[in-house]
């Protein structure tokens, strides 16, 4: 059995996310996407929210799993039994980081594979920072996240 863990901020999840997600859960016998928690971010959702959004998002795929992690990727990858690390590519901007990231993770996770699926080209710009700047303006974010993505985005930043 291959499982995979798509690790993230998801802040919130997004379009480009959720196609990440699902074309992922067809390659694997089980997918975890996995809401990261590092104490070194500002997020603007707590992971409660973050997670329960994307629960929302990909409730309909049976072979994927939510769950939110503190720590290192590694710690989550060996308690799991987690063969693959799933990770999205954008732009060129996202290479050098995911580079770093997956040559660490080498390093780190001994056995695991990085696999980057490339974005659909709709959502190659699109990313959680976009969606929440052009909320926090009152702007209009329903071609980038689901209507209950929007809601909650509208809500927070109505506060
Ligand atoms: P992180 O803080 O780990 O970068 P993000 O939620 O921003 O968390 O992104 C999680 C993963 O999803 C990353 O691999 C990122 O490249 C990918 N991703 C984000 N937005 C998109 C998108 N529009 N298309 C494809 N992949 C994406």
């Amino acid at each position: 059995m291959i499982k995979a863990a798509y690790p993230g901020s998801f802040d919130p999840i997004t379009f480009g996310h959720i196609d990440i997600a699902r074309r992922a859960s067809h390659l694997f016998d089980e997918l975890h996407v996995v809401v990261m928690e590092n104490k070194q971010k500002k997020y603007a959702f707590t992971v409660e929210e973050r997670m329960e959004m994307v629960r929302e998002c990909l409730k309909d795929v049976p072979n994927i799993r939510v769950e939110s992690f503190s720590g290192l990727l590694a710690e989550y990858t060996l308690k799991n039994e987690i063969n693959v690390v799933i990770r999205g590519l954008r732009a060129v901007t996202d290479f050098e980081y995911e580079m770093q990231m997956a040559l660490a993770n080498k390093e780190i996770l001994n056995g695991v594979e990085t696999v980057f699926l490339m974005t659909d080209k709709s959502f190659s710009f699109l990313s959680s920072s976009l969606v929440k700047e052009v909320a926090s303006f009152g702007g209009k974010i329903s071609q980038w996240v689901p209507s209950y993505v929007e809601s909650k985005v509208f809500e927070k930043f109505a506060r």
